[in-house]
């Protein structure tokens, strides 16, 4: 018998999805796993988007502040046409497929969010400077840093709104950046030692989300779990994929997507059952749970 997924087991507080400042959060690796102690949590991962560059400062304040960390990333790939984030935990970051892939998509990042603000710069006065200026060093560039610019500037009144208007996927300053294949993405997770588990896959507030027959398909190539208890689901998109986890046997997760003071979510505010914590390590070979 498989344990239930049971969210209300907060034996062990456990938050799988977090972001710092090595991606589109606004807090640092060390000073979020701080605030993740604050918030009682025993347990965080840390997954900024497509980099493993937040690793060693989390993992040092994890250590002292004696708080479990899971090493992971969020990876952008595509999947029937739409973007999809990939949950990626306990992988050896020195793979290097996986690590070459990572690279590509970062370097993209950059190129397209250039493209954008050029775009957004023949209507309002914004440079790429203002957003080098909301940009840690390093780190993997989105369109929140593009917000947080437009917000800087007075252009518009907050992150959100800007996602609503210049930064919105049909808008016509919107530019894709490359990503690889959902299934490629699954695969080199799994040969990294990676447990990969689709993040917010009901988030239809956000677009059009993957099928059944999409998830179906990754799963053969490897997927995990789902992360079933996001804020961005809504009830019967919850009920919808727990019937999925069943029918696939998966691992349920449930998390914050914490992004520090550039989204609403608070760390803690979705939790993962110990039980499913537990299958997760017990499938991850790349490296260990601090
Ligand atoms: P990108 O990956 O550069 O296309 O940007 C998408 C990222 O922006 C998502 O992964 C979220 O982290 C973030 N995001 C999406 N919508 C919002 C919003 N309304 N407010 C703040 N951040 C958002
Ligand atoms: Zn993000
Ligand atoms: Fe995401
Ligand atoms: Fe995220």
């Amino acid at each position: 018998m498989r344990p239930s997924p049971n969210p209300r087991d907060d034996s062990r507080r456990i938050d799988l999805h977090v972001h710092s400042t090595a991606s589109d959060g606004t807090t640092s690796p060390a000073v979020v796993v701080g605030q993740a102690k604050d918030a009682q949590l025993d347990v965080m991962a840390i997954t900024d988007h497509d980099t493993t560059a937040g690793w060693v400062p989390a993992a040092e304040a994890a250590l002292a502040a004696g708080i479990g960390l899971v090493r992971g990333a969020e990876i952008s790939a595509t999947e029937e046409g739409m973007t999809v984030h990939l949950l990626a935990y306990l992988f050896d970051p020195t793979y290097e497929p996986l690590v070459a892939e990572l690279a590509k998509v970062r370097e993209d990042r950059v190129s397209r969010a250039r493209r954008m603000v050029e775009r957004i710069g023949a209507d309002y006065a914004i440079t790429w400077q203002d957003v080098l200026a909301h940009t840690s060093d390093g780190a993997t560039v989105g369109r929140p840093h593009i917000a947080d610019a437009l917000v800087g500037l007075g252009i518009v009144p907050s992150r959100d709104v800007a996602f609503t208007s210049v930064l919105a996927g049909g808008s016509p300053y919107y530019v894709p950046h490359y990503s690889i294949s959902g299934e490629h993405a699954v695969r080199l997770v799994r040969e990294a030692g990676g447990v990969p588990v689709i993040a917010h896959p009901g988030a239809s507030m956000r677009g059009k989300t993957l099928s059944d027959a999409g998830i179906a398909r990754l799963v053969g190539a490897g997927v995990a779990g789902l992360e079933v208890y996001h804020r961005d689901h809504s009830a019967q998109e919850r009920e919808r994929l727990l019937a999925l986890s069943a029918t696939h046997d998966l691992i349920v997760t449930g998390s914050s997507d914490f992004h520090g003071t550039g989204k609403l979510n608070q760390l803690g505010e979705n939790l993962t059952s110990p039980a499913m914590f537990e299958r997760i390590v017990e499938q991850a070979s790349g490296v260990e749970v601090l």
